[in-house]
């Protein structure tokens, strides 16, 4: 039963966005400046990874335009033998075969060789680690995200963002590379991945599965007759404590080599972090810098998780060619793959009988409702196994709570209870099906604090309450047979222009009548922020299943709450309109749970620390399997202390 009362969800949501919105003191690599940009600055505690994505300039036309061809790998001498290598993977001893308990998870390998006693030994131990997780992840086909800002010198702001690039597939991570991706123009030829700034003489290509490739350090020859591993000290990651060490690519072992530091874990000697880039690049060529974190989600091994990547060098005299900064998120690694026999093992006969109080028929508008519930049902368990919502959590208890305190002073009340989901993707948006209002973590993310996450929820709410029911066509089940990477042309829940404007104006009237009402003005001051960046972010704001926030330039949700409020000022530094990406959601890539993050409040200094809707290093706090502290938090550089 819905509780009658509304509440504030205060205690949590505000806590969080105290903290959220500050960024972490003195930590120069946590600032998207110049300095933090450049490899002298990478100080033990910013580490790039390893990451082999590539940017290829216009001459780099000739250069491999396939996803697979622009791995290192495919354009060096050091792919001359991937045959081989790839052979000698294969003739590794199997893994036991055993599941670990209640989970899909590969079972732990156990090592045959003796606890390491000597560096080398340690070598040799985190190799053979190494490979044995490419071989107990290389039948997942986790969703892989590239968020990716372009970055331009503002002389108040430093880099702020200028331009961005959205990517989402799947990774498939076997041995052979390959992703399918979500969003229809990365699936055509070469031209449209042309993606990136034009300039007079060159243009920047992005390749999405460059920034992806970085989740290992070298996939094909990671081993001693290509690599000098040398030992630089104990270090702490979170509450783990690894060993660390400087990779080198021997000479002449071929282009596109791994270059930079490793983190490995002191107990089963995993990888846990890689930071660096490739080297030697291909000509034409660049290999982005990367910062690589993997958490131990299943028993026995560390997950590849959050990779950072970041280019651009805004020193004075410096003629910039490339800067962006980039985050790349891998999740659902437990997902269904789909398979027939996966079917069959998963077929159970729960509870057949119908709970209906009484034995009644449906009336017509009983039918209809449970048309829709059908409908609705169908779609979220249809995007849940598609990798892009989240299983009911945490998160749902936060945003039921805030949509409970909009109906309960409004006297709403519905046949259905409202029911709410977090899409796990990054651009801004909101739809919803039948009663169950789809939020994505994007948004939650820049959220300001709860008056803005109840204006956007109430816009929902006033759908469901106009009855502006879409997609109960979703209740014929054929409609679900599509493959997970035509998700976005087989969904849509866009309303008409109409119902649009009827929405936005009930959700002003339910925001009116409900305990926000006062707090309008910071409404107000988001969607002011919104609209300053509308051009900038476009991706970020293009929706992918339902309307968008803006268009064309201009806000096209709650637009009349945007007089509200005092004007944008970035010298304010207690105005925060709205927050960087990354400070209120954490996902658990392998079971795709959304948590929201915990952090510890930190100052924000200068107008530099707001980065309103920007991307920030990643700074997981890392932790062992199963141990007290949570494994899996994606805590941002803009919110870890780094003192901790
Ligand atoms: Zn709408």
């Amino acid at each position: 039963m819905r509780t009658w009362k509304w509440m504030f969800t205060a205690a949590l949501l505000v806590s969080v966005s105290a903290a959220a919105q500050q960024v972490a003191e003195s930590q120069p690599s946590a600032q998207p400046d110049a300095a933090a940009a450049t490899p002298a600055a990478s100080s033990p505690a910013t580490a790039d990874t390893t990451a082999p994505a590539t940017a290829q300039t216009t001459d780099a036309v000739a250069a491999p335009s396939s996803p697979a061809a622009s791995t290192p790998v495919a354009s060096t001498p050091a792919a001359s033998n991937p045959v081989a290598s790839t052979s000698a993977s294969a003739a590794e001893p199997q893994a036991a075969q055993a599941q670990a308990p209640a989970s899909t998870a590969p079972a732990p390998t156990v090592s045959t060789l003796p606890q390491p006693t000597t560096m080398d030994q340690v070598v040799d131990r985190f190799i053979e680690r190494e490979h044995a997780l490419m071989k107990a992840l290389g039948t997942r086909t986790p969703v892989v995200e590239t968020y990716l800002q372009d970055l331009t010198a503002d002389p108040q702001l430093g880099p702020v963002p200028s331009g961005d690039h959205y990517f989402l597939g799947r990774i498939d991570m076997g041995v052979s590379v390959d992703r399918k991706d979500y969003l229809k123009e990365q699936n055509t030829g070469m031209e449209t991945r042309l993606l990136g700034g034009f300039h007079k003489l060159y243009k920047v290509q992005y390749e999405p599965t460059g920034f992806s490739w970085m989740v290992y350090a070298d996939r094909t020859e990671f081993d001693r007759a290509h690599y000098e591993f040398h030992y630089i000290r104990r270090e702490f990651l979170g509450d783990v404590r690894c060993l660390v060490f400087d990779v080198t690519p021997k000479k002449n072992s071929g282009r596109g080599r791994f270059l930079g530091r490793i983190w490995v874990e002191d107990q089963e000697y995993n990888i846990v972090r890689l930071n660096g880039t490739y080297a030697p690049a291909p000509r034409n060529s660049y290999f982005f810098h990367m910062d690589s974190w993997r958490l131990n989600l299943i028993p026995g091994y560390w997950v590849p998780s959050y990779i950072y990547s970041e280019e651009g060098d805004f020193s004075a005299g410096v003629k910039n060619k490339l800067a962006f900064k980039a985050q790349t998120r891998i999740w659902g690694y437990d997902l269904k793959k789909g398979d027939k026999d996966d079917e069959l093992t998963q077929i159970r006969v729960d509870s057949v009988k119908d709970e209906s109080p009484t034995a009644q028929d449906a009336s017509p508008l009983q039918a209809e409702r449970e048309w829709q519930q059908q409908a609705e049902d169908n779609v979220i368990e249809r995007l849940t196994r598609a990798g892009l919502l989240a299983p009911e959590g945490d998160v749902d208890h936060i945003l039921q709570t805030v949509v409970n305190n909009l109906e309960v002073t409004n006297n709403i009340d519905l046949p259905r209870p409202v029911r709410t989901r977090v899409l796990l993707t990054a651009p801004l948006e909101t739809f919803s099906v039948g009663n169950t209002i789809v939020i994505s973590r994007g948004l939650i993310d820049v959220l300001p604090d709860e008056a803005s996450l109840a204006a956007v929820l109430s816009h929902e709410l006033a759908h469901i309450v106009l009855g502006h029911n879409l997609g109960s066509k979703y209740a014929f089940n054929d409609r679900m047979l599509f493959s997970d990477d035509s998700t976005y042309s087989n969904l849509g829940f866009k309303h008409i222009p109409e119902e649009e404007a009827a929405a936005d104006k009930k959700a002003i009237e339910l925001l009116n009548n409900s305990p926000y009402a006062q707090k309008l003005d910071n409404v107000g001051l988001f969607l002011k922020s919104l609209q300053a960046h509308t051009t900038q972010l476009n991706a970020l704001l293009t929706t992918h299943l339902g309307n968008p926030l803006a268009e064309n330039g201009t806000l096209s949700r709650l637009s009349a709450l945007s007089t509200k409020g005092p004007a944008l000022d970035n010298n304010k530094l207690d105005q925060v309109a709205a927050l960087p990406l990354g400070g209120r959601i954490k996902v658990n890539p392998w079971d795709d749970k959304a948590e929201m993050v915990k952090t510890a409040p930190v100052a924000i200094t200068s107008a530099r620390d707001k980065m309103p809707f920007e991307v920030t290093p990643f700074y997981p706090r890392l932790g062992r399997y199963g141990a007290a502290t949570p494994s899996t938090t994606p805590a941002t550089a803009a919110n870890s202390n780094p003192g901790n």
